[in-house]
């Protein structure tokens, strides 16, 4: 009975039409390829047109695509028609409304106008098979924030492959990340982009990529040939390779919420209206700021999303998702790629929107992280405690020695959840806790958006001098990589990098984005001392417990002074923990200042610009001095 049921299930699941979730596109064989599109209910015609190249010429063939019974237009077109591009185009009243890839290629031509017909097999590099997402838990993660061209563009770094993806998968890039100590690289968009013309690479070319066009294809900018689909999958795939071989994990930046814009996107050319929240005026809402908004909550959408998510932890191994603008999907779409990914696989994103959304539901915002188990949002909380707020470039915060930040800081310091110990109405933000779990929490002082932490500080603290500089520099990040929260850095603050001032550098060439890779040697002090914290957060379960209760039980707060923070832990109550009572504080003011704290004798592990998990020094308990503008880390 069994086998019969069992046999009726899999001839059931045969006959079964593919439902909508499925990946359309183009299915490739040596003998034929397959062909679907999905498109809206009105749709009059469907012609797929193949063609020799990615770009120009005429096409080779045109087929009329068949409607099938589940509403979908399917074709076949019989010959080994590898090395060859296609474009689907969609009549709507009387109208063809332009050729597109679809939305679903998995390679593209040059600038992704058209579909690549390639065997995605052998794009695999060498050992592909045996490549695996290294195991990290979401506690223990520190992730690096890089975009491609900043990282490797400058003859300092000394790269082969300047700009590219396969930067990373160069000795000098593997041993930097090792050296630091981070185990997590966050990319900036990564998969194909609008700003960035593929066909005149030769030229200066910088973008962010907030500018989607084909979500399911890595950016051929960053590949040493974009007219070669196949050359941009095989790199991206040797670059995910080179850093899960030296056991650094690789996050994805998705940007689901908006695509470049509405006329020409792929989603429009294909099911015009049917992607995107329109407003009750008819108008189209814009809660990306980026003139549109996807609607997640609509099944076509939703199922997009998670089988895109998906495809890039299959096809690519991709170990996380960084969700750009998260509070424009609504949380049933993120709990949904939540359940549909490994556990191990970290998501996080930006609790926030850009503008309002024409959707009544409830949407990812951070205060509904408690809503999302196993998804975390950055915290503008602890960023704003400690740079100055979102809104200005030049207000200082608690680095800037200004009083009233210290629940904001406490708040991120417990990775917002529910502790006795902060004083959640003097919060900046949020005047209620918002994660279960530390691990929803991503702590950071700057990222991509913004200044970078030098220009902040030079621009927010008067008359800062370089010295002075750096010991904030090292204080915030010291805050950041001690806290409960998952850490987070912008690639390059360690090597003490600048923006020249520019906030919003998001097309800005290559001279105010670029590291500078000789500043490793002009302050060596810096990388120094982050490598070093980095040890020691990694060293200690004690800042990175990953339970909301062991938090509540082991950490509590020392009596909180205008611009001093401090905490014990109590490493005893913590597994794994070496160290017994531990104590960190934090002091931006100008002078040095003391905290009280019990009898006996500590060993001093950070202190000034100094850090090293060995010791430092010894310290007698009772009152204990903290120099100026810096963290004092001690334990017995
Ligand atoms: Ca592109």
């Amino acid at each position: 009975m069994k086998k019969l049921i069992l046999l009726v299930t899999i001839i059931m699941a045969l006959l079964v039409p593919q439902s909508i979730s499925a990946r359309t596109g183009v299915n490739y064989s040596p003998s034929a390829s397959a062909f679907s599109v999905e498109t809206n209910d009105d749709a009059q015609q469907v012609k797929l047109r193949i063609y020799k190249d990615g770009l120009g010429g005429k096409p080779v063939k045109t087929v009329n695509m068949k409607r099938d019974k589940a509403g979908m237009w399917q074709a076949t077109v019989k010959g080994d028609l590898k090395g060859k591009f296609y474009t689907f185009d969609v009549k709507y009243g009387g109208k063809f409304r332009g050729e597109c890839p679809g939305i679903w290629a998995t390679a593209v031509g040059v600038n992704g106008k058209r579909g690549a017909i390639i065997d995605m097999g052998a794009t695999n590099p060498a050992g592909w098979q045996a490549d695996k997402r290294p195991s990290i838990a979401a506690k223990d993660l520190i992730l690096y924030e890089m975009h491609h061209r900043d990282f490797s563009i400058d003859e300092s770094g000394g790269f082969i492959n300047k700009g590219k993806f396969l930067a990373l998968t160069e000795p000098r890039a593997i041993e930097h990340l090792k050296a630091l100590g981070v185990n997590a690289v966050h990319i900036l968009p990564s998969f194909d982009y609008a700003s960035v013309n593929e066909t005149r690479l030769n030229e200066p070319q910088y973008n962010w990529g907030y500018d989607p066009v084909n979500y399911n294809v890595p950016e051929g900018g960053y590949s040493t040939d974009p007219y070669k689909p196949e050359v941009r999958i095989n790199e991206f795939k040797q670059m995910v390779q080179a850093l899960h071989n030296a056991g650094i994990k690789i996050i994805l930046d998705v940007v689901y919420n908006h695509t470049w814009n509405i006329d020409e996107s792929n989603f429009q050319l294909t099911r015009p209206d049917y992607f995107y929240r329109k407003n009750a005026d008819g108008s189209y809402s814009n809660g990306s700021g980026c003139g549109n908004e996807t609607a997640s909550e609509r099944e076509g959408m939703r199922n997009f999303m998670v089988e895109s998510v998906k495809y890039w932890v299959d096809e690519y191994h991709i170990d996380g998702f960084r969700f750009d603008l998260m509070g424009v999907h609504d949380i049933e779409t993120m709990n949904a790629i939540r359940t549909a990914v490994p556990q191990d696989i970290f998501i996080y994103g930006e609790g926030w929107s850009a503008g309002s959304c024409a959707y009544s539901g409830e949407l990812a915002m951070k205060a509904n992280i408690n809503k999302m188990p196993g998804i975390a949002a950055f915290s503008d909380e602890m960023r704003d405690a400690l740079r100055g707020p979102w809104d200005s470039n030049s207000k200082a915060a608690f680095l800037g020695g200004v009083k009233g930040n210290e629940e904001s800081l406490k708040f991120g310091i417990v990775g917002a959840i529910q502790h006795p110990g902060v004083d959640y109405s003097k919060v900046n933000y949020s005047k209620a806790p918002y994660a279960n779990e530390p691990t929803q929490m991503i702590a950071y002082v700057s990222c991509h958006d913004d200044m970078c932490l030098v220009d902040r500080l030079r621009a927010s603290v008067k008359g800062v001098t370089t010295e002075e500089l750096i010991r904030l520099d090292l204080l915030a990040q010291t805050v950041v990589m001690t806290s409960q929260g998952v850490p987070f850095m912008l690639s390059g603050e360690e090597m003490l990098r600048d923006k020249k001032g520019v906030h919003n550098s998001y097309e800005s060439p290559d001279c105010i984005n670029h590291l500078d890779w000789d500043n490793l040697e002009r302050y060596p002090q810096v990388m120094e001392y982050y490598k070093n914290l980095i040890v020691l957060r990694k060293a200690h379960p004690a800042f990175h417990m990953g339970s909301a209760d062991m938090v509540r039980r082991n950490l509590d707060f020392l009596p909180t002074e205008n611009c001093l923070v401090a905490y014990h832990i109590n490493g005893h109550g913590v597994p794994g923990e070496q160290w017994g009572d531990i104590y960190v504080a934090f002091n931006s003011h100008k002078r040095a200042r003391t905290i009280e704290i019990p009898e006996g004798t500590y060993t001093v592990v950070c202190r000034n610009i100094a850090c090293n998990a060995d010791g430092l020094a010894t310290v007698k308990g009772g009152k204990v001095t903290i120099p100026a503008q810096s963290a004092l880390i001690l334990h017995n």
